[in-house]
């Protein structure tokens, strides 16, 4: 259940709310917005009678939350949320009618690569800085990242360029490590289940990209948001990357219905990575411009300055000239759609 405050409530008697709910054995979320603090009530599902709130002073009304997903729906919270992340020089923001755009080699393979591609998306108007230090690969024989070192080349390339830096974490007990180099912890297609996982990343102080499993609904990809919501850390940022299906000619099947559905249940921001979802980097371009398209709050994009020496994902990374001229597409694209990039 979630309780609405009438616009102007003190905070006693918001506080009144709170301890009631308690003192009930529930814990109170509060989310304040604009005009009024909305209170979730989370906990088990015991019903819980609405009239034991709705008589308290400074209460507007109930409103039973039925999908099991409570945090990250947009009944809990019905605007938009936009989140900030820090980089080395100030910070970019998620959400929101601004587009992120992120882009980067699959994985970090030297010191000059990475550096070299940072420069390039940066150089184009990306916002963020992708690479993978910790790769999870289908084959423990085929590159697995070059762990803490990519790490470390990750932190030089944002305090180079400036970009905030996103890379994946594996295991819960590497949260800490990586969050010392990352300001976003991606979680990927992989791990999307890994409730761990979930819980450690929901207890770091970095915003989370969360990225659907490729045989996960939506509904479970909003309940795996929701174990990091409910471990404390409200910046999530959800990701489509395509699903398993009967169709072989793309590595994976984009759903775009994803992303509307996504933006009708939660107030998080959606971001879609079309070099997962179709393996082929001559599709990459179109399929961002649709995803955008779609109402996508952004991208993650794997760049690479020679993909056809990459150690990881060649067939799907672009090059930076491939970037710069889809960039400029989606600039023409997003004031007809009323985004800024
Ligand atoms: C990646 O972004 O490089 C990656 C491995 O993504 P996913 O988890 O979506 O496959
Ligand atoms: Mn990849």
């Amino acid at each position: 259940m979630i309780i609405v405050m009438r616009s102007g409530a003190s905070a006693r008697e918001v506080g009144a709310v709170v301890d009631r709910i308690q003192h009930l054995g529930f814990r109170a979320h509060l989310s304040q917005g604009e005009e009024r603090t909305i209170i979730g009530v989370i906990g088990d599902e015991r019903p819980l009678d609405p009239g034991m709130f709705e008589q308290m002073e400074g209460v507007e009304r109930t409103v039973p939350i039925l999908r099991p997903f409570k945090l990250a729906s947009r009944d809990f919270h019905p605007s938009d949320s936009v989140f900030t992340v820090n980089g080395a020089r100030g910070h970019v923001k998620i959400g929101g009618s601004q587009l992120c755009i992120m882009a980067g080699p699959c994985a970090v393979e030297s010191r000059q690569q990475i550096l070299e591609i940072a420069h390039a998306v940066k150089e184009a108007g990306a916002h963020m800085l992708r690479g993978g230090a910790f790769k999870p690969r289908t084959s423990p024989y085929a590159f697995q990242g070059l762990g803490l070192r990519g790490l470390e080349l990750l932190a030089e390339a944002r305090d180079e360029t400036g970009l905030p830096v996103v890379t994946e974490v594996m295991a819960p007990e590497a949260v800490s490590m990586v969050a010392q180099y990352a300001d976003m912890l991606q979680i990927g297609t992989r791990n999307m289940q890994n409730f761990a996982l979930l819980q450690a990343v929901g207890k770091a102080n970095v915003p989370v990209l969360l990225k659907r499993g490729m045989m996960s609904t939506i509904e479970e990809l909003l309940m795996s948001a929701e174990y990091i919501l409910a471990n404390g850390n409200p910046r999530v940022v959800l990701c489509e990357r395509g699903i398993r299906s009967f169709e072989r000619y793309t590595r994976n099947t984009l759903d775009i219905n994803a992303i509307p559905s996504l933006k009708q249940l939660t107030h998080l921001p959606v971001i879609a990575d079309p070099s997962q979802a179709t393996g082929k980097w001559d599709l990459v371009a179109p399929v961002s411009r649709a995803c955008i398209a779609a109402g996508a709050d952004g991208l993650i994009i794997e760049v690479h300055s020679h993909p056809e020496e990459a150690l990881s994902d060649q067939s799907q990374q672009i090059r930076p000239e491939v970037f710069s001229q889809l960039m400029a597409d989606l600039r023409a694209l997003a004031g007809p759609l009323g985004r800024t990039l």
